[in-house]
């Protein structure tokens, strides 16, 4: 890679790296961590029987939007916030940590009641007003790679959030911009290692957002995981077909039940555990 100049926080010096820890959940460690859920909350029972569901395979947080960016005005904006407490409810009941989108900085403070990681979307990766106030919050934060953001620019929206003296950042790659319009985004892979070489922060794949495609998600998880990534995001619907967003790229039960099954040999072979 080129010139780093603008980055002073983010980088590895030496082989010190920061483990987030959320809960009992740490990443960045040893462990490689899935986290699961709805693209969006949309109600109380496809919450409840997705985190079930996903805990009962071994993944260790949830995700699911409330606030959700959507590309039209048109589309599903999510339920906000009350999202946000059948979110907290739905953790009190499985017991699973909740990762979820904050898009604005005037909700950083009511998204950080119910939270316990703040999602920033791709959309936002370059809203500094919005990294600054998750910089001043008390939770640890997703950073996701912008559409079409460079892995310097990724890593200069992180510096952000770690110079107001939140160094609780959890990098997400979740694919970009190109030419091909076979996949939703070309998942970049190679961001993992560039990261993991450049800083000390834990780094994740999201391959569903990544490839838009649930047949996909699988194969590139996989990939996620021996490119070193210290975990995975996917999204996982009860019933897809009927999902309010992201339908096309969210596995049943059944596909996550395979993925975890599939991705345990991976990581057994980067000597890391699930
Ligand atoms: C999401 O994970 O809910 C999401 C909207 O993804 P992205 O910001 O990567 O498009
Ligand atoms: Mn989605």
């Amino acid at each position: 890679m080129g010139h780093l100049d603008n980055l002073k926080l983010v980088i590895r010096r030496g082989c010190e790296r920061t483990v987030v820890r959320v809960g009992d959940v740490e990443v960045g460690g040893n462990r490689v961590v899935v986290i699961a859920g709805p693209c969006a909350v949309e109600s109380w029972n496809q919450l409840l029987s997705t985190a079930e569901f996903v805990k009962s395979q071994g993944a260790s947080m949830l995700r699911g939007g409330a606030f959700k960016p959507r590309t039209s005005p048109y589309s599903f904006q999510g339920l906000g916030v009350k999202g946000l407490r059948l979110l907290a409810k739905v953790r009190d009941k499985v017991g699973l940590p909740i990762v979820t989108e904050v898009m604005a900085p005037e909700d950083v403070k009511l998204v950080s009641e119910y939270a316990d990681v703040l999602q920033i979307g791709a959309r936002n990766m370059q809203n500094f007003k919005l990294l600054i106030e998750v910089g001043r919050a008390d939770k640890p934060v997703l950073l996701k790679r912008g559409l079409s953001a460079t892995v310097e620019e990724w890593l200069c929206s992180a510096e952000y959030i770690l110079k107001e003296g939140n160094g609780q950042v959890i990098l997400c790659e979740r694919g970009i911009r190109t030419f091909e319009r076979l996949t939703r985004n070309t998942l970049d892979l190679s961001s993992i290692p560039i990261v993991k070489s450049v800083s000390h922060l834990p780094v994740i794949v999201d391959p569903s957002h990544g490839t838009g495609r649930r047949e996909l998600v699988k194969p590139m998880a996989k990939a996620a995981v021996a490119a070193g990534a210290d975990g995975i995001m996917v999204e996982v619907h009860p019933n897809p077909d009927e999902a309010l967003s992201d339908g096309p790229q969210s596995l049943r039960f059944k596909d996550f039940a395979e993925l975890m099954r599939e991705i345990t040999p991976i990581v057994e072979a980067v000597g890391r555990r699930l």
